[in-house]
């Protein structure tokens, strides 16, 4: 093992944010990059957002697509440490990679809004992060607005996502009445004042909750605080470093993003207890990020920004070695070495050309349709690590083609763009239409232009009656065939080959699951 690499792995935290859209992730991400000094990019978080309006308009989408290439991880030096914060889109572009993006952190932040409590898409991310235990560290946002009372907040967390809370600060007040935090674990109180671009908060020690400064800073509210305390010393758990490692128990801080208030407060504890970057599973061994040599997995496909060039970027998080610029590299699935010569990094301002790169990173490597999600890159050991699945889609549509001359075209461009990862398709064992699967509603407009664009397919989509799907197992085939003939009208195969339940609802599913215990009915999957 070689020292240097060590210190370099050791300083690097890469993490992505979990929320439900408005929580105010978009704010938090900016405040986070103005304290890693990439000021620039805080506005084009920004006009990222306000472009979000997204058409059917195949330009749009491109466009779109371009910004959210560009800013897909933001890197960031912060103290010591080296971030890369991987983004989590949401809104009409949450999609398959939402979830994957997930599958190449080390630790995730989740931001919750102190009015909503937790949302929907929040905890469709969190089952992702269970998946691999991942640790999570929250943020409650908003507390310069009236929102739920604190303790109900941390009993929702608990409660529906099933994760211990371990308070860390803990507000005074909200609202009109919100005067700070007070950091239970520095004890030291933090005085709420507005505006944006406040770096600093103004932190004041008080060890003792009956000194009476307290009284002159708080006023009736310092009785109030002291209550609190008191009954959070009673009833809270106190942090367990172990706990949160495994993904058992979220340390929480309370702030504002928009005010920048507790931002700060919330990436100091962040970048001391977050892990570094983490030994990953393959299917036959362990891979320490420290081994000398160089490992890899592709974890997202998108299209490039460029109109003019219609390759695509492969994000490959290395996960042991030390990348350098031109290394020659193994990719396995292929069977070829190939160069990475022309690798990205992606820094918070900008693109750059990557010299070296350490485990924890993120690479773009130019694509031409060679790299699937779930490609493994060694530079001589056969490797291929596991845990980047595909999820069950929510939505669904029936691909009509408009020319029937073109059904090769159809075939190659659906099994290609779902091979990146941009769609699910499925094939029914009764009729001929595809059928195509998403978690995220753009990916269907996103699918249909590129179909038009790069394979020249003219295609449209329609509604059909399906809400959910299960990919089905079962051990005994006797069973399986029997479920297969009983099932016909609902069963289909994906690009894969494995055979797929579509339920027209959740309760029609959990219906049939029940007729059929000795079945498997599996949401997610792993990439073959
Ligand atoms: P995202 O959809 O999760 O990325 O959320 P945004 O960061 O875009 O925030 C959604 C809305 O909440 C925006 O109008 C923000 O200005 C607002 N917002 C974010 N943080 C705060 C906050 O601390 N207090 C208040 N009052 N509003 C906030």
């Amino acid at each position: 093992m070689k020292k240097h690499n060590q210190k370099e792995i050791d300083r690097r935290r890469t993490f992505g944010i979990i929320s439900h859209p408005d929580a105010g992730k978009t704010t938090l991400t900016e405040k986070l990059l103005l304290f890693g000094g990439a000021i620039q990019m805080a506005g084009a978080v920004k006009a990222r957002k306000a472009s979000r309006h997204a058409t059917s308009d195949w330009m749009s989408v491109e466009q779109e697509r371009g910004i959210s290439v560009t800013s897909s991880v933001m890197k960031f030096n912060y103290r010591d440490f080296d971030i890369n914060l991987l983004d989590t889109p949401g809104h009409q572009d949450f999609s398959e990679d939402t979830y994957r993006v997930l599958t190449a952190v080390d630790s995730a932040v989740m931001v919750i809004d102190n009015a909503k409590g937790v949302e929907t898409q929040t905890r469709k991310l969190m089952e992702v992060c269970r998946m691999r235990n991942t640790p999570i560290l929250t943020f409650i946002n908003k507390l310069d607005r009236e929102g739920l009372d604190p303790l109900d907040i941390l009993a929702d967390i608990e409660e529906t996502l099933q994760i211990e809370c371990a308070p860390l600060s803990w507000p005074i007040g909200m609202g009109k009445r919100f005067k700070g935090t007070y950091n239970l674990y520095r004890k030291e109180l933090n005085l709420f004042a507005a505006g944006a671009d406040r770096v600093q908060d103004e932190g004041v020690t008080i060890r003792d909750l009956s000194d009476p400064r307290l009284d002159e800073l708080l006023g009736i509210q310092a009785d109030d605080l002291r209550a609190d305390v008191e009954l959070l010393e009673g009833a809270a758990n106190p942090f367990d470093l172990e706990e949160y490692l495994k993904g058992n128990q979220t340390p929480v801080f309370f702030g504002s993003a928009v005010n920048n208030f507790g931002v700060r407060e919330m990436l100091d504890a962040f970048v001391e207890v977050a892990p570094a970057p983490a030994p990953r599973a393959t299917e036959t061994r362990e891979v320490s990020p420290y081994e000398d040599a160089f490992s890899g997995f592709v974890f997202k496909i998108q299209a490039n920004m460029d109109p003019a060039h219609r390759d695509r970027i492969a994000f490959l998080r290395i996960c042991s070695g030390k990348f350098t610029r031109g290394m020659k590299v193994r990719h396995h699935r292929i069977g070829k070495d190939i160069s990475l010569a022309n690798a990205t990094i992606f820094m918070a301002q900008d693109r750059a050309n990557v010299e070296e790169a350490y485990p924890g990173d993120i690479i773009g490597l130019h694509n031409h349709g060679t790299i699937k999600v779930g490609d493994t890159f060694t530079e001589k050991e056969p490797l291929k690590f596991t845990g980047i699945p595909s999820f069950a889609p929510d939505h669904f549509r029936r691909v009509r083609l408009k020319n029937p001359l073109k059904a090769k075209q159809l075939q190659k461009g659906l099994v290609q763009l779902s091979e990146e990862g941009a769609v699910q398709v499925f094939r029914p064992l009764f009729g001929s239409d595809y059928i195509l699967g998403a978690v995220g509603v753009l990916q269907f407009d996103v699918t249909m232009a590129r179909l038009k664009d790069e394979y020249g397919v003219d295609a449209t989509y329609e509604g059909i009656d399906y809400a959910t799907a299960r990919w089905v197992e079962c051990d005994d085939r006797a069973k399986l065939e029997e479920f297969e003939k009983r099932n016909q009208g609902n069963l289909a195969l994906d690009a894969e080959e494995n055979l797929t339940y579509l339920a027209s609802s959740e309760w029609r599913l959990n219906h049939v699951a029940e007729q059929w215990p000795d079945i498997r009915f599996l949401k997610a999957r792993e990439h073959a």
